[in-house]
């Protein structure tokens, strides 16, 4: 088959013709469809998801079921699925009790510790595909995966928004974050959208964000928010940039009793005054991608139509570096996407 390969990590993907894929027991194999491409692709190509190279990445993944392994009996062949991220065990204490996230038999991620979807044909454990709902297109089932089930469990389990809640979000034109802007306003928050270029807030405000900040013109994002909240602060804020300076952001922009999350993986720390937490209550927490059961509901609200895939550029997938360098540059709007013949 086609595959992109990356040599070793921090070296761009390249196309070979390697051997199809074999299931073994317990697993199958799907023939990729649509694949989302996002930041955390250009993280992990830098090795810092850890792994091993050479490598086929590509987790966020629509396509179908062409062959079974062994001992396969919960899905068919020709059945259409999209594919889970994470590779947990599915027994310990936080896969038995719904935050399977935390797995602490952590196998690693698709695309990182065993081969994904930049390629025709991926192999992967059964319990990594979930059937898409018949009114999800392959490419809405894709970005449903990564870029839009993790603001579901962000928004309702992490950052417990609620229609009274006004919400800062930290990287609201990205491809997570402007799947972010459409959970928040799907639990009723009043969306206050934080990016770095009015093309970014443009589309954050397509999408339903209330207010946006060019950080660039505003770099003293807490005092536009106070502003805009009557000087009180957001009930919630959520950083999908991740830097130790945006989750500062996100932290000092927070009224009594806010929630802090954390989504990105980027550099850096903050500094919190213990008496002020104390005294306010506020919550400084983390938001983990999501479960297997969240990414279901997911593509049953996206088939519902209540989310949209924000789709920015597709390309065949043997041309995933342009989308690199686009996001590289700063200029990918929404989600990047591959098409498969
Ligand atoms: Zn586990």
């Amino acid at each position: 088959m086609k595959a992109m390969v990356v040599k070793e990590w921090g070296s761009p993907s390249i196309l070979e013709v390697v051997s199809d894929p074999k299931p073994g027991p317990g697993e199958a194999v799907l023939k990729v469809r649509s694949a989302g491409v996002g930041l955390t692709l250009l993280n992990m190509r830098n090795g810092s998801f850890g792994g091993s190279a050479p490598r086929i990445m590509g987790h966020e993944l629509g396509g179908d079921i062409v062959e079974l392994g062994a001992g396969v009996t919960s899905l068919a062949i020709g059945q259409r699925c999209a594919v889970y991220f994470y590779l947990n065990c599915g027994r310990c204490r936080w896969c038995s009790g719904g935050r399977e996230t935390l797995c602490e038999n952590f196998g690693g991620f698709v695309g990182v510790h065993r081969d994904g979807g930049f390629a025709e044909y991926v192999c992967l454990p059964v319990a990594n595909f979930l059937p898409i709902p018949d009114e999800l297109s392959y490419e809405a089932a894709a970005i449903a995966t990564d870029a839009v089930n993790t603001n579901w469990h962000c928004m309702r389990e992490r950052a417990k928004i609620n229609p009274h809640d006004r919400v800062l979000l930290i990287g609201a034109g990205g491809g997570v974050g402007i799947h972010g802007v459409q959970v928040a306003k799907l639990f009723g928050a009043y969306v206050i959208a934080a990016d770095v270029s009015d093309e970014k807030l443009a589309l954050a405000k397509q999408w339903g964000a209330d207010e946006v900040i060019n950080v660039k013109k505003h770099p003293n994002v807490v005092e536009v928010v106070k502003q805009m909240t009557h000087g009180k602060g957001v009930n919630a804020a959520v950083d999908y940039v991740g830097h130790g300076s945006t989750f500062q952001i996100a932290y000092d922009s927070l009224a009594t009793s806010g929630r802090a999350v954390i989504v990105g993986v980027g550099k850096g720390d903050i500094s919190i005054n213990p008496r002020n937490l104390m005294l306010t209550e506020k919550v400084v927490t983390g938001s983990r991608h999501s479960t297997r059961t969240e990414l279901i509901e997911t593509m049953e609200v996206m088939a519902r139509g209540l989310i949209q895939p924000v789709v920015g550029m597709t390309v065949p997938f043997p041309e995933i570096e342009t989308i690199f360098d686009a996001i590289k540059d700063e200029t990918l709007l929404g989600r990047g996407s591959l098409s498969y013949e």
